[in-house]
C-alpha cells in the first residue's frame, strides 16, 4: 500500500526542474531538427509530454477537505483538469470519487516503500 505526505516546496521544484529540463531539450533539438525532421521534434514534445504527465500522475495524490478521502487519477484526468497554487500550497480542481464533491484537491505527494524505508 502506498502512503501520502503533503507537497513541499521541493516537489514543486523538482516538477519545474523538469519542465525546465523538457523545454531545454525541445528548444535545441528545435533549431536543428525542426527544418528537416520536424516530424521527429513533433514526436519528442509528445514523448516527453507524456513521460512528464504520466510521471505526475503516478507521483501525485489528492487530498479531499470535505470528507479527507485520498484519491489517485489517471493521466487522462491530470491532463484535463485545472489546477494552480495558492497560499497553501498545490490544488487541483477533481471530483471526489468517494463523495462526489467538486472543489480544489489538497495536492499529496506519493511515497513509495523504498524512500519510505530509506527516511525512517
Ligand atoms: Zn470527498
Amino acid at each position: 500500500m502506498s502512503s501520502y505526505r503533503k507537497s513541499r516546496k521541493k516537489d514543486w521544484l523538482k516538477t519545474l526542474i523538469y519542465i525546465a529540463i523538457y523545454l531545454t531539450v525541445l528548444g535545441f533539438t528545435g533549431i536543428y531538427l525542426f527544418l528537416s525532421y520536424w516530424y521527429v521534434w513533433i514526436a519528442l514534445v509528445a514523448g516527453g509530454l507524456l513521460i512528464l504527465i504520466s510521471w505526475h500522475a503516478k507521483a501525485t495524490a489528492y487530498h479531499c477537505p470535505r470528507c479527507g478521502y485520498e484519491f489517485e487519477i489517471s493521466i487522462l484526468t491530470d491532463f484535463f483538469s485545472p489546477h494552480g497554487v495558492n497560499r497553501k500550497g498545490g490544488w487541483k480542481y477533481l471530483k471526489c470519487p468517494n463523495c462526489s464533491n467538486r472543489s480544489r484537491m489538497e495536492i499529496l505527494v506519493k511515497t513509495t516503500g523504498k524512500k519510505a524505508i530509506r527516511s525512517q
